[in-house]
């Protein structure tokens, strides 16, 4: 019988355009699946049960791909530095093969379980798939890492492309006595979200799974690609993907995105349209690049990386934090955004800089306690995107603009000046004036009416208190 590899998938559910998995199919047919469900994050607590719930529907799917390639998908929820080399051993595996992750968590589990798997005398091989271009790859040309976008986007575009990886096929999996043996070290059925004690009883934006993935890189890629770079703005209409889960999870292989927009582009017939296309490729390349970020500044993780900011005058006030979650602030447009994200789990991209501002600059409260509240919530939260999203609009980031404030009523009419997305999720306003909502401008005795908060501050007046605090930081 040929040698056994056991592929440990993690951030990369599917088994079409998986390099890692690819590498493990040419060294052998009998190639075997293994997910961990991991304590040591599922006990955190900033999991939101909506990306659980994705999470595990993407699993499913997983299992039921590998058995249509005639192999299984083992499920193992035990702390993976030892339970890798546990199964690998009573199997008697060759090998154990992977796909890198940037986080620094990850990293650090990735270096026990090598270790463990080399004091057992088991080979493990691993492989970069989550992105088009791996952090070494993309470097200024004093050998830096990159910490500015733009000069980063142009040197990761200029880079030649990969074609997505091959599907894996005809595959081998474990013998019933192989499956006995897995099972007494540690192989479990794949529980539900409720039994890991999470709920989410809500639809989610993107069914879980590959199948669902690539329909919707499919219909994006006929449709509103072409209309991206203005459509994307708005938050009331469906100008943008809403693959970000999918990209989360490997639920769809990035060479493959990458591939559709070549596609795409073939099919393009004016300039117009191109542009599009091309602002699409720089929302991926911001995923590469928050994530090359975070590989080779881990402390991102931990706070601000610009100096005004490493001691901030926070304010912290608690009763303002509580209504920044609940979306009872009094001003439409974050209000609207926040009960978008604890409804439907997902928040538009519009918004969340909306929201994120308003957090920090005009509530002056640390933007970890927003990305950590994010994190709880979306069901696309990722360490890298979500900590660059909040750095940037803390002004706490690696962004050559200095201070960026966003007003509320002026983004509401920029983006939403019907109040279409307002009065979609604050239902209890449908009946008030679009300019009273845009502007947020609505009477004390309507606020009454509706049961709507009045404002928990006042922007003008926070924004001044806010560039206070940073001039004395940045003296
Ligand atoms: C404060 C804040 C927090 C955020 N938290 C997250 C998060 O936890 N997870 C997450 O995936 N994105 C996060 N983003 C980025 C962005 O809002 C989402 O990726 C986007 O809204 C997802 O919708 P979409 O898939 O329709 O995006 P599209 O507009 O269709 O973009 C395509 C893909 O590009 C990537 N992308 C787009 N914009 C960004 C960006 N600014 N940074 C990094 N990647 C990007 C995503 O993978 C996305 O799916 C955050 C942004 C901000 C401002």
């Amino acid at each position: 019988m040929s040698d056994l590899i056991l592929f440990w998938h993690r951030r990369d559910l599917r088994i079409s355009d998986n390099i890692g998995l690819t590498a493990a199919r040419q060294r052998s047919r009998r190639v075997v699946g293994v997910f961990c469900l991991d304590p040591n994050i599922l006990r955190r607590d900033d999991v939101a049960p909506a990306r659980v719930t994705y999470m595990l529907g993407s699993l499913q799917e997983l299992q039921r791909s590998y058995v249509k390639v005639g192999s299984q998908l083992l499920v193992l929820q035990a702390d993976p530095r030892q339970a890798i080399v546990t199964l690998a051993t009573a199997l008697t595996a060759k090998a154990v093969f992977w796909n890198w992750d940037v986080e620094p968590y990850a990293r650090e589990r990735d270096r026990a379980v090598l270790e463990v798997l080399h004091q057992a005398g088991i080979s493990a091989q691993t492989s970069w798939d989550q992105l088009m271009h791996p952090p070494d790859e993309i470097r200024t040309g004093a050998g830096d890492p990159y910490t500015v976008y733009s000069p980063f986007w142009r040197n990761w575009y200029s880079k030649l492309k990969a074609e997505p990886a091959l599907t894996l096929q005809d595959a081998i999996g474990l013998t019933d006595e192989e499956q006995t043996t897995a099972r007494l070290a540690g192989v479990t059925e794949l529980p539900t979200a409720k039994e890991l004690g999470f709920v989410w009883s809500h639809s989610l934006l993107l069914e879980p799974g590959e199948t669902a993935a690539r329909e919707r890189l499919e219909e994006f890629c006929h449709r509103a690609i072409f209309e991206y770079r203005e459509q994307r703005n708005f938050p009331a209409e469906v100008g943008t993907s809403h693959l970000s889960a999918a990209l989360k999870f490997g639920v769809i292989g990035v060479r493959t995105v990458w591939a559709a927009t070549v596609a795409a582009l073939e099919q393009s017939r004016s300039e117009e349209t191109e542009a599009n296309i091309q602002t699409w490729r720089q929302e991926l390349a911001w995923r590469e690049f928050y994530q090359h970020v975070m590989y080779f500044f881990p402390s991102l993780a931990e706070g601000a990386y610009r100096k005004p900011f490493q001691s901030f005058p926070w304010e912290n006030n608690a009763d303002r934090f509580q209504a920044w979650c609940e979306g009872k602030t009094g001003y439409p447009i974050v209000d609207a955004a926040m009960r978008q994200m604890n409804e439907s789990a997902w928040m538009h991209n519009r918004c969340r800089m909306i929201v994120a501002s308003f957090l920090t600059k005009d509530l002056i409260i640390d933007p970890r306690m927003g990305e950590k509240y994010f994190m709880q919530r979306l069901y696309d939260g990722d360490l890298s995107a979500n900590n660059g999203g909040w750095q940037w609009s803390a002004s706490s980031g690696m962004d050559p603009k200095p201070l960026r404030i966003f007003n509320p009523a002026s983004q509401s009419k920029k983006f939403d000046a019907e109040a279409e997305y307002i009065r979609h999720w604050l239902p209890e306003l449908r009946g008030v004036d679009t300019p009273d909502l845009v502007m947020g401008t609505i009477s004390p005795l309507e606020r009454e009416r509706c049961g709507y908060p009045a404002p928990i501050v006042d922007h003008n007046q926070q924004q001044r208190l806010f560039k206070q605090h940073y001039q004395e930081q940045k003296a």
